[in-house]
């Protein structure tokens, strides 16, 4: 939560006031900052230094072009769960070499767009995607290459909608399926095994879980060699954790120390999905209070962003530090802090203490990931702007959309 300074009575996101942001590009907006996006990928890159490693950017966790544009040019691959992310990634120049296609769900037509734009894997979550996967690229006489996402069953001690690695989850193979679907592959003609991956959840605070997936995978690995069956690269997802409001932070170096011990001396390339540690706290959501309305049991304060906007206090009842622009010298009280949307689950936060005015900017910290990525436009509200602060220059990276943008594709009956 670095990413926002006082300078002169208020905050700043590098050299730039968020009053100047609110200012030039109206609220709500969010903004990032270049600095803190590079910083947190040099964190990766520092700690796999000296390995055979790429670091495939988790694209659903912000992917907005100039943030895949930034990752492209500091050497990142991405891990894309649609042809519609694909898309982004090469408008924002991302090499497809680097690109990892992961999902329950590809449909055959995103398969073969992937296919022809020369990925470097499929991350196949079942025996029926196998077998789809193998006729799509006979028909177009190509040979994808394959991985399978097998499901370590480690409980990663997170919240259970963002827990992936369980048996009981819908993504990936069983762990005692894996081998057999390895050599069903290995016959298929049209399909080329390459890899190995796993991811078994997000907001991962304790290294222990990704460091036993890692044990787990490796045995697996070294099952299938022992059966000719050779793999390439070992992929083990993303989901490092990132401080919200008191969580321990762990560098990437402190939460990869124990599984790059698990894999010391392995001659695989290692992959890694990181999403929301490398742009989580290099983005926040910038918000005006439109009105205050003191209550009986409670106050609050009723800002321009809401749920549409942030979507995750709402539905994993998440915690964002909510700080003031221009913090005032005098007592607070305590406030919830809601949007304007029809739903009694609109909040950005409860029970915040704040000394606030109308007119005043808030900023929504940590908001960098599954912010603006899981936006809707739900009570017909046009999607915020999003600025990129570079030193001291704040650049629009995608403008406020129209109203009338909202309902272009519609048609009424014609009688
Ligand atoms: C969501 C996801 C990621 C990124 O997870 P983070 O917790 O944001 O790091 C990586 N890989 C896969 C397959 C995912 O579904």
């Amino acid at each position: 939560m670095t990413l926002a300074r006082l300078h002169d009575g208020s905050l700043h996101v590098e050299d730039v006031a968020l009053t100047e942001i609110a200012a030039r590009f109206d609220t709500p907006c969010y903004v990032y900052s270049r600095a803190a996006l590079s910083a947190a990928y040099a964190g990766y890159t520092e700690a796999l230094e000296g390995r055979n490693a790429l670091i495939c950017y988790a694209v659903k966790a912000n992917s907005n072009l100039a943030v895949l544009n930034l990752f492209a040019r500091l050497g990142a691959g991405f891990d894309i769960v649609s042809v519609g992310e694909l898309q982004r990634v090469l408008a924002a120049g991302g090499d497809p070499a680097k690109v990892v296609f992961s999902g329950v769900g590809k449909r055959r037509e995103e398969m073969r767009v992937a296919l022809e734009a020369g990925i470097l894997c499929f991350n196949v979550e079942s025996a029926s995607e196998l077998k789809q996967l193998n006729e799509v690229a006979a028909v177009v006489g190509m040979c994808a290459p394959i991985s399978l996402r097998v499901n370590p069953d480690v409980d990663p001690k997170t919240h259970p909608y963002i827990s992936t690695g369980l048996r009981s989850a819908k993504f990936g193979v069983a762990y005692e399926e894996a081998r057999s679907l390895y050599r069903q592959a290995a016959e298929l003609s049209h399909l080329e095994v390459k890899g190995i991956d796993c991811h078994i959840g997000s907001q991962l605070l304790d290294p222990a879980p990704a460091a036993e997936a890692a044990d787990k995978v490796l045995a697996l690995v070294d099952g299938l060699k022992s059966e000719g069956i050779a793999i390439e690269h070992i992929d083990l997802g993303g989901g490092m954790g990132i401080r919200y409001r008191d969580e321990a932070p762990l560098t990437p170096d402190q939460y990869l120390a124990p599984l790059l011990k698990v894999m010391a001396g392995r001659k695989e390339r290692l992959l890694f999905e990181p999403g929301r540690s490398l742009v989580g706290n290099a983005g926040l959501l910038l918000t005006r209070v439109e009105v205050l309305k003191p209550g009986v049991e409670k106050n609050f304060a009723v800002v321009d962003a809401a749920m549409n906007d942030l979507a995750r206090p709402a539905l994993y009842d998440a915690w964002h530090d909510i700080l003031p622009v221009a913090p005032r010298n005098v007592p607070g009280c305590r406030y919830e802090v809601v949007g304007p949307v029809c739903e009694s689950g609109d909040f950005l936060g409860h029970d915040r203490e704040l000394a606030l005015a109308e007119g005043d900017l808030l900023a929504v910290m940590s908001a960098g990931a599954y912010g603006m990525a899981m936006s809707s436009n739900y009570n017909s509200r046009p999607r915020a702007a999003e600025v990129m602060v570079d030193g001291a220059a704040a650049h629009q990276v995608r403008r406020r959309e129209t109203v009338a943008e909202l309902f272009v594709a519609e048609s009424v009956l014609p009688c």
